[in-house]
């Protein structure tokens, strides 16, 4: 993952830790730094306090220190959400929501990849029923991740409906991880809720949803987080899903969308390729952005 991270902040910081000790251009540059890195204001606040009065506590010069401290600093905060994916169900249910654009339909191909690898099965449920080359695109994304698919019996049909038979054929076939795709766009914000709450409400007939992952395209900063909004208050969110960081997208807007939504990255997405999804371990997210 190091090889590709272009929302690091350790470009931006390599010149004041290469210093010999800590002056006020070092607060400066660190919170230039961290604003840029899309942190937001109150966050990047918040964090240049905790390590002006670290420093101070422990009477260090060194950036060094100081570079620790910002890694100490930033794993605890990435670390108070439980990012642990919940699928010891069977079938464990996951439903896949977000707007039209962000990624569900590739995360579901990576996210089966994934799971092959633990060498779960994985039934995937094509309950974006709008257009046929929607359901096309998902069958191709699942072929490459190794899983099998329960598609539409007619375009348009009733997007609970093809989630129901998706978690009835994994019941009956004994499918250990149900994927289902939704759509993102429909005439009204309301439409789309009422659509979401229908496919819980029918599949929750069957058994327990063990995750709704919210995908989030990360390259979209605020305006992600207005849209999550919606999905956060009616759609039963569990987890988050942030595509995307391979582009220009900011390592700080990580941290903002996990503490403004309190909700939990669970799966970061860094590519276009079927193994371009980890799961969201701070220490090792930290690492890649400190440096
Ligand atoms: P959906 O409308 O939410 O189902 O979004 P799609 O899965 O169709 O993805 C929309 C576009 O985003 C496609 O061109 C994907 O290849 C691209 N995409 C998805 N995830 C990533 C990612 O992690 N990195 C990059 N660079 N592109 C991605
Ligand atoms: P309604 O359409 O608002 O009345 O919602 P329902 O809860 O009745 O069902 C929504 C969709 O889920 C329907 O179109 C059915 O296809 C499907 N569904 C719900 N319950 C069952 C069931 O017991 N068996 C099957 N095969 N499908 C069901
Ligand atoms: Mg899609």
């Amino acid at each position: 993952m190091a090889e590709r991270t272009p929302w690091s902040l350790s470009g931006a910081l390599r010149g004041m830790f290469a210093k010999k000790t800590i002056d006020e251009e070092t607060w400066d540059d660190l919170e230039a730094a961290l604003i840029m890195a899309d942190f937001g204001p109150d966050i990047t606040d918040e964090i240049m306090d905790d390590l002006r009065d670290n420093v101070e506590r422990h009477r260090t010069t060194d950036p060094a220190d100081l570079k620790r401290m910002l890694r100490e600093t930033l794993e605890e905060r990435f670390s108070r959400l439980n990012s642990t994916l919940t699928l010891s169900n069977r079938p464990a249910v996951v439903l896949v929501v977000g707007v039209n654009g962000v990624g569900k339909t590739t995360t579901i191909g990576k996210f089966a990849k994934f799971l092959r690898n633990f060498d779960r099965s994985v039934l995937v449920g094509a309950a974006d029923t709008f257009r046929a080359a929607a359901v096309e695109q998902l069958a191709t994304w699942t072929e490459r991740g190794g899983a099998q698919i329960v598609r539409p019996q007619h375009e348009g049909q009733d997007p609970a409906s093809v989630a129901y038979q998706t978690v009835e054929k994994a019941q009956r076939e004994g499918y250990e991880i149900v994927l289902i795709d939704t759509a993102g766009r429909l005439q009204t914000k309301a439409g789309l809720m009422d659509e979401l709450s229908k496919i819980r409400r029918v599949v929750e007939k069957l058994t327990p949803i063990a995750e709704v992952l919210l995908v989030l395209d990360a390259t979209t900063g605020q305006n992600g987080l207005a849209q999550a909004q919606a999905f956060v208050q009616h759609a039963g969110v569990t987890g988050l899903v942030l595509t995307k960081l391979d582009g220009s997208a900011r390592g700080g807007f990580v941290l903002a969308v996990q503490e403004q939504t309190g909700i939990p990255i669970k799966l970061i997405g860094q590519g276009e390729g079927i193994r371009d999804l980890t799961g969201f371990t701070p220490h090792v997210f930290v690492q890649n952005l400190v440096g």
